[in-house]
């Protein structure tokens, strides 16, 4: 939900921009026109900022990453491209294998590969190189090639564009980036890579990609011979992509460097200007893609750094070797150290958090003194955040899913949020309980078990989990073994890219938050015939209601903190009462949610906490504690036998 707080512009035109902007309604191209023809820079990013929180709260993502560019010979000649050379030039290289191994290192998480389109190259070693990669570095997610290269690959080894992503998968790749249409101008295109592919084909590619589960990001290259309707074009055209396949995960833009291209002096950067106010545009236009990104190794750290309140919410990553902005002359240092990235991002005033190439938090580095404060990112949390807004500047948001929060309150990184209600017993004694969360008489729609079979032929059966919330595993343990006396199971870690992908192998599925409702909404999971809400089983079982998530504070959080806190909470809940629908509705729309169908959903909800809420937790605790007795609560990935 962003801001409804009013601002007041130095230039007036911005006034009616934000008051879409606050409510909901989508900027228009002349809309982008005028934001970019404003001087009001500082207007401009507080707007981008708000848009920024209301996505990311204070949190601001890094990824300990390494590029590999496995070489620079290629085929084409783009005007603009001050990286390739042509095969037998004294320039060119080619890494073998064992060279590109050598680059990486088991701490990273991600590695991003892109080359030229070489010329002989056989098609296995793209795929050697993706299944070595992921053979002997686990932890490194792989996100390689750009549409570009797969329309390339498509073209000289005669598969399809799916083909190739398929056995691209297959080795281990799961993202894509974003990069090779530079922007979607055809007569950009004509003028400077008229060999290269169009939008056309370069959004086919990412659409195809998308359907099949694979996530990638978008780049638009800026600062050459592009006009600033040809940059909101772009970002037109990459909303629209993005409403039909939800696949982008962050934008990117790029600053042309001119190095030795000849488009323009070598000298001739984008200003820092231009850079602030383009990211700021790219996130007031684009209000479907979760993420934009400061790519510092272009824009400079320095620029980056204050980008970080204009509307950017990612800094990319730690980075090895960027040949491609080196040799065009980027006056970034070569390399970021982590941190000089948590540097950076505190002194921008945001939280620094490591993420993996989906965006999942892998650690957060709050700055001392920080009470960190966790956001639930599903549409049943939307009440609480409408107007939480503590006026003290040491309280930093969080967008953290229920496990993941668990998981930093145990660390004691975050120091409060709604505490999902297993991993509240698990910190009962570090944390005090608000009257505060999240429970439901009666069906929650947004924890389901999709199942090929009923409850009582699960016994042996294969069940995969979503890794999100560990109440909801428990529920469903309690629900098989002391409701049903299902005994024998295998509880199987989903991965995220698979809840998109392939659940066949399953005989269940347990989804929970807005993945659950997104497809009880369409009515279940194809192939599952059954689809099970375990709040109303649990409900109608113990005629109680069910507690998924208790509001918790640590106790070593000062008390003035705890106070801004609580309040903050009491005001959003009275504010939102009686506006489901209006709080509800942006976060209802990505789920295909009208407005009759938030308000609803949101109306099952209890927040605040009475004794029936109270007799909940201690049966759920009660029916916990005696699986725990009799050993059956093995952690998911183990069979359990009866
Ligand atoms: S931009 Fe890509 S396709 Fe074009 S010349 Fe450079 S490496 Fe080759």
């Amino acid at each position: 939900m962003i801001s409804s707080k009013a601002f007041t512009f130095r230039d007036n035109s911005l006034s009616p921009i934000w008051d879409k902007v606050r409510n909901g309604v989508r900027l228009t191209k002349e809309d982008g026109l005028a934001l970019y023809a404003s001087d009001d820079l500082i207007g401009l990013g507080r707007m981008a900022n708000e848009v920024a929180r209301s996505k990311s709260g204070d949190s601001v993502y890094f990824v300990l990453n390494r590029k590999l560019e496995p070489t620079n010979v290629c085929v084409l000649s783009c005007k603009f491209c001050d990286f390739a050379v042509k095969a037998g030039s004294k320039e060119a290289y080619e890494m073998t294998l064992d060279e590109m191994l050598s680059k990486l290192r088991p701490d990273l998480h991600e590695v991003h590969i892109t080359a030229g389109l070489h010329p002989s190259w056989p098609w296995e070693f793209y795929i050697d190189m993706v299944r070595e990669i992921k053979t002997q570095f686990p932890n490194v997610d792989v996100k390689a090639f750009t549409a570009v290269e797969i329309d390339y690959f498509s073209k000289k080894f005669k598969k399809s564009h799916e083909q190739v992503l398929r056995e691209l998968y297959a080795a281990g790749l799961r993202t894509m980036p974003g990069g090779g249409a530079e922007v979607f101008s055809e007569r950009v295109r004509k003028e400077l890579f008229k060999q290269k592919i169009g939008a056309k084909t370069w959004f086919d590619v990412h659409k195809t990609a998308h359907k099949m589960g694979i996530n990638s990001n978008v780049t638009m290259l800026y600062g050459h011979i592009e006009t600033i309707e040809e940059r909101i074009e772009h970002m037109l055209r990459v909303r629209e992509c993005q409403d039909e396949t939800n696949g982008f995960l962050s934008f990117i833009p790029l600053a042309f460097q001119p190095g030795n291209t000849g488009i323009k002096t070598r000298n001739d950067f984008t200003s820092a200007i231009d850079d602030l106010k383009t990211i700021a545009v790219s996130r007031l236009m684009l209000d479907n893609v979760p993420h934009i990104k400061a790519y510092w190794v272009m824009l400079t750290a320095e620029v980056a750094t204050i980008a970080l309140n204009f509307g950017a919410d990612d800094m990319d990553g730690t980075v090895g070797e960027e040949r491609i902005a080196h040799d065009a002359g980027a006056i970034s240092p070569m390399e970021l150290a982590k941190g000089k990235l948590i540097s950076i991002i505190h002194e921008a005033g945001k939280l620094p958090v490591e993420r993996d190439v989906w965006y999942n938090p892998i650690e957060i580095y709050p700055a001392k003194g920080t009470t960190v404060v966790s956001k639930m990112p599903y549409l049943n949390s939307v009440p609480f955040y409408h107007e939480f807004a503590p006026a003290l500047k040491n309280i930093e948001v969080a967008p953290l899913m229920p496990s993941v929060l668990g998981r930093f309150a145990r660390l004691g990184t975050v120091s409060a949020g709604p505490l999902s209600l297993r991993d509240f017993m698990s910190v009962s004694d570090r944390f005090d309980r608000l009257e505060y969360g999240i429970a439901v008489k009666g069906n929650a729609h947004s924890v389901l078990l999709f199942s090929k079979y009923g409850w009582s032929d699960l016994k042996g059966k294969r069940i995969g989990i979503t890794s999100e919330s560990s109440t909801s595993i428990e529920l469903l343990r309690i629900l098989l073994e002391k409701r049903h006396g299902v005994h024998e199971y295998e509880f199987v870690k989903l991965h995220p890219a698979q809840i998109q992908n392939n659940l066949s192998d399953y005989d269940a599925v347990l989804l929970i938050g807005d993945e659950a409702l997104r497809n009880g909404e369409l009515g279940g999971i194809p192939g599952f015939d059954q689809m099970y809400d375990l709040a109303g089983e649990w409900c109608s079982w113990k005629e109680l209601p069910f507690v998924f998530a208790v509001w918790a504070i640590a106790k070593d959080v000062p008390a003035e903190a705890k106070t801004q806190i609580t309040h903050s909470l009491e005001n959003s809940l009275v504010s939102s009462a009686g506006h489901y629908a209006e709080i509800g509705r942006e976060h209802g729309k990505r789920l295909g949610m009208d407005d009759a169908a938030v308000d609803a959903y949101l109306q099952t909800f209890r927040y605040r906490f009475g004794i029936d809420e109270h007799a909940a937790m201690a049966e759920f605790e009660m029916e916990w504690e005696s699986l725990k007795r009799n050993n059956r609560t093995v952690p998911v990935g183990h069979s359990i036998a009866a």
